[in-house]
């Protein structure tokens, strides 16, 4: 994962509303809270074809069916195959 800051950081876009399905090339949406613009809620990468990477999510749970507890911070992976179609996703916590 790029670092914050150095000279290859990642273009990032803030807003209230859901993250765009497509974004610019690994560039990282975040969204921020209605009342509470410095508060982010979730936080969306892109990869180089524009398609959603990852989203890390911290307004809400997710129960993880395979530990059956609800994850509090966590982090959506999406897959894709060649043709950019979205094959699988996976959901694991943040620690
Ligand atoms: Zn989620």
């Amino acid at each position: 994962m790029a670092m914050r800051g150095g000279d290859n950081a990642p273009k990032v876009v803030q807003g209230k509303g859901q993250a765009p399905k497509k974004g610019d090339a690994n560039s990282v949406y975040e969204k921020v809270h209605n009342e509470d613009p410095n508060k982010i809620v979730s936080r969306t990468t892109y990869d180089k074809n524009g398609n959603i990477s990852t989203r890390e999510d911290y307004d809400h749970t997710h129960f993880d069916k395979a530990t059956k507890t609800e994850l509090q911070n966590h982090k959506h992976i999406y897959e894709y195959n060649d043709k950019g179609q979205r094959i699988g996703e996976k959901t694991v916590p943040i620690k």
